[in-house]
């Protein structure tokens, strides 16, 4: 995934993909953890188009 610097400094950074995760879960919307290829820590997406997700019914 490409990241801009722009995004980075904008978007809440985690130390883990764990702590990520458990707010990924908690959120009201689908988000993904991906590790940032800039800050190398993780940061969460509301983008899923592409990846296959699933969704709760
Ligand atoms: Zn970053």
């Amino acid at each position: 995934m490409q990241t801009s610097p722009g995004i980075c400094q904008r978007k809440r950074r985690y130390e883990t993909r764990e702590e990520a995760d458990a707010v990924a879960l908690s959120a009201d919307v689908i988000l993904r953890t991906y590790k940032c290829a800039l800050c190398h820590k993780f940061h969460l997406t509301s983008r899923t188009k592409g990846l296959r997700v699933p969704r709760p019914t």
